[in-house]
């Protein structure tokens, strides 16, 4: 009896035992399954890196002479052809992981000094899929006026009126490019927020992302940072007091538009966020000077890609198209810009932009292999170091469009604004929600 118990116990022991190992070791395939997965998830073969750089960011040949991708190394050269950097590939994995980890003083002191490179173990990578909650989401609503005096400064507005064009079905029209982008960016910021994503805004409402109004900056900054530019020569003496002498209008135009551009850059990389949403509202570009409706009407998106020469003529340009190359960046931004364009589409019900619908998308982008979504050298799609979406929602001034963007009849989340705008943003957050949970 004593036996057979022993035995019994034996007998069930050892079953248990046979059952844990078993556990034991599908657990253990699991996780190598995981590391294996999570190992082709980021690993960068050279048909990836090449693909890249020949389909988006190598723009007509023009860094043909600079760069060189191999099967084996990555070599940038300067303009006399003499060798500034090689990657080997053995490298390329652990300097795409350190491209995403480290901040940019001490990516530029790996890139500049191999030795350096080579005491830095390579970092792990977190998975690229996160619970919502732990994301980190910037929008960045396009451009700076809250109300049509700064629209005008900054020339992002429609003005039509019934006198240019007796058609119009009111006595005039008056739409700010800005005021939409940062009502659009307003819902679809407390849209996110609902499901527990952390969101930032780049700028506040008629704010640069300086943190204070165009005006305030002009009145109180613009002496300061002219001289300073003059005294480490980012400026010359000529320029500085050329722009000293502008006013508010053609200073805007000649200067700050680009330096709050940088300073919108650094915004949205000191926050280190995990998507960069980038809000704009388009315009038909052949309806120049813009008095009248046009009867065109698109949507597309912006990724990176489309460098030239001068784009990768200093370290931080050098370092930020090694990011495009070696991380999943570009085809990220691509994936996400694919269901954004598509959700445009849909909500708005109008068609999404062929590379022959615009100039600037036949002469002056690449069309990625999604449709809408185009490669363009703009600074903020160069330097944004995350996966971004640069959204082109559709064309103020268009005829079934620009009536509806002057309304005011819904209030979303507290937000005063128009049907349009609401639609829009739905389709960001549909494709961010689509993006993170297929
Ligand atoms: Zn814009």
């Amino acid at each position: 009896m004593f036996n057979a118990f022993v035995l019994e116990t034996n007998f069930y022991t050892i079953l248990f035992n046979l059952w844990v190992n078993v556990f034991l070791a599908m657990r253990f395939k699991v996780v190598l399954l995981f590391l294996f997965l999570q190992f082709i998830s980021c690993a960068q073969t050279y048909q990836q890196v090449k693909k890249r750089f020949d389909n988006y960011i190598n723009y007509h040949g023009s860094l043909n002479t600079l760069v060189q991708i191999e099967s084996d190394k990555i070599i940038f050269y300067n303009t006399q052809k003499q060798i500034i950097f090689v990657l080997v590939k053995d490298d390329w994995q652990k300097m795409a992981l350190l491209l995403k980890t480290l901040p940019e003083d001490s990516l530029e002191k790996i890139y500049l000094n191999k030795s350096a490179f080579d005491k830095y173990k390579a970092p792990t990578r977190n998975s690229v899929k996160k619970n919502l909650s732990e994301l980190k989401i910037i929008i960045d609503p396009g451009h700076m006026a809250g109300n049509l005096n700064m629209a005008h400064i900054e020339q992002k507005f429609l003005h039509f009126t019934k006198q240019n064009t007796p058609m119009l079905k009111q006595d005039s029209v008056d739409v700010a490019e800005g005021m939409l982008t940062f009502e659009t960016a307003g819902v679809l910021k407390n849209m996110l927020q609902e499901k527990g994503v952390t969101v930032a805004l780049t700028r506040k409402e008629n704010g640069t992302t300086f943190g204070c109004t165009y005006d305030e900056w002009f009145k109180n900054f613009k002496k300061k940072t002219l001289d300073s530019l003059l005294a480490i020569k980012k400026i010359t003496a000529q320029r500085h007091k050329q722009l000293i002498s502008e006013n508010a209008s053609k200073f805007f135009i000649d200067f700050f538009k680009d330096y709050e551009l940088q300073q919108r850059v650094r915004v949205i990389n000191v926050f280190k966020p995990d998507m960069t949403v980038i809000i704009h509202y388009n315009v038909d570009e052949k309806n120049t000077d813009w008095k009248k409706p046009s009867d065109k009407n698109f949507c597309m998106t912006f990724i990176p890609g489309c460098l030239i020469a001068d784009n990768i003529k200093t370290t931080q340009g050098q370092l930020n198209l090694l990011r495009l190359l070696l991380t999943d960046d570009l085809d990220e931004s691509e994936k996400i810009s694919g269901l954004v364009v598509n959700q445009l589409s849909q909500q708005l019900k109008i068609p999404v932009a062929s590379k022959t619908d615009a100039t600037y998308l036949s002469e002056h982008c690449l069309a990625s292999s999604t449709i809408g979504v185009y490669s363009r050298n703009l600074a903020l799609c160069r330097m944004v170091q995350s996966p971004l979406v640069y959204g082109e929602c559709l064309y103020q001034d268009s005829e079934n469009e620009c009536y509806n963007l002057m309304q005011n009849t819904e209030t979303v989340y507290g937000i005063k604004t128009n049907k349009r705008v609401v639609l829009a943003a739905q389709s960001f957050y549909n494709a961010i929600i689509q993006f993170y949970t297929k």
